[in-house]
């Protein structure tokens, strides 16, 4: 995850949420993105640390543990750098120029220069995050597919060119993330940091309950008595992932589709369920912030046990390319 802002909702269905369950099933490494964080904003970098140990508290918040896990800092894992560098020697430009966001995100961002080399190599940068590890599953959205698709055909690229008849490097898979992508509370179809539609995770629930008040919804429905529309609307889409209360749900779907209830009643229902769902995670997100020297040590313990198997991988990729001096 790259540390450009605080969490939001979005990371916790589309992400966090789907990586809690994988630790007990297999060895997950998780890293703050550090360096990917560059690759669409290098103007300002001066929150890039502070969001890196916020954005960490969340995850521990949801349930991310760093005894199972490995969490670690890209940057502090230097060989990220070298693996992305040798990499780079056998990908044609035009691979990177294919893939999807790359023309899209710099349509879509007018506001910030993505004609680096930095923003062209991200989803070779990515390769390389994922490579070092030999990792055989990658959790991905939707939206994630194509890179690591990427991925695969430049790993199999790489192991042709240096593999000598042998595989260097594991061609890693998806695990698809069940949940879509969350709406913004202004209706878009994504919540983004970058769209200011977002309710964090560290957001207090009276923080929580204004921003929900505020959401978008049916705009047919002027009156409580108007039959609402409850498909695609993002109030309910909320309710359908968050509220517990899968009767309370239904009830307020009923009375929704026939007009026999408030837009009041259905926010404020859906904030309560919210905060329900928010209050264990901002315990643990509280204490975790309380001791920073503590967060601090899983940190950089983790990047240090991340960067023992990054350092194999490289020694074996120095072997294959034949740079290796011994
Ligand atoms: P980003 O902060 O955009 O780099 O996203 C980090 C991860 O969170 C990616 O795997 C995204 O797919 C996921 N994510 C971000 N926003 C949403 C959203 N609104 N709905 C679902 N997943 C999301």
């Amino acid at each position: 995850m790259r540390p450009t802002g605080r969490l939001h909702l979005g990371h916790l269905v589309g992400a966090l949420g789907n990586w809690v369950p994988l630790q007990t099933k297999y060895d997950c490494f998780y890293f703050v993105a550090d360096w990917h964080a560059l690759t669409s904003d290098y103007a300002d970098t001066s929150q890039i640390t502070a969001y890196a140990y916020d954005n960490v508290a969340d995850w521990i918040g949801a349930g991310l543990d760093p005894e199972k896990s490995t969490f670690f800092i890209q940057s502090l894992v230097p060989e990220h750098a070298e693996l992305y560098l040798l990499l780079s020697m056998v990908v044609p430009v035009p691979w990177l120029e294919r893939v999807p966001t790359y023309k899209e995100q710099q349509e879509n961002l007018k506001d910030k220069d993505l004609s680096s080399i930095g923003f062209l190599g991200y989803p070779l940068l990515q390769t390389a995050d994922v490579a070092i590890y030999d990792a055989q599953f990658v959790p991905v959205g939707e939206d994630q597919v194509a890179h690591l698709e990427l991925a695969r055909e430049v790993v199999r690229r790489f192991n042709n060119v240096f593999g000598a008849g042998g595989d260097v490097l594991v061609e890693p898979q998806p695990l698809l993330t069940p949940f879509g992508r969350l709406p913004g509370l202004d209706g878009d179809k994504k919540m983004s940091k970058s769209l200011g539609n977002t309710i964090h995770l560290s957001d207090s629930p009276d923080e929580v309950k204004k921003k929900v008040m505020r959401m978008y919804t049916d705009p047919k429905r002027v009156r409580a008595d108007i039959p609402g529309t409850v498909e695609g609307n993002p109030v309910f889409t909320y309710h359908d992932a968050f509220n517990a209360h899968t009767a309370e749900v239904e009830d307020l779907k009923a009375r929704y589709r026939s007009g026999k209830v408030g837009d009041v009643e259905v926010k404020t229902k859906l904030a309560n369920a919210l905060n329900a769902h928010l209050d264990p995670i901002r315990e643990r997100r509280a204490k975790v912030l309380a001791n920073p020297g503590r967060l601090r040590e899983i940190l950089f313990d983790g990047s240090a046990r991340a960067r023992r198997v990054a350092v194999e991988t490289l020694e074996r990729v120095r072997d294959a390319v034949k740079i290796s001096y011994k």
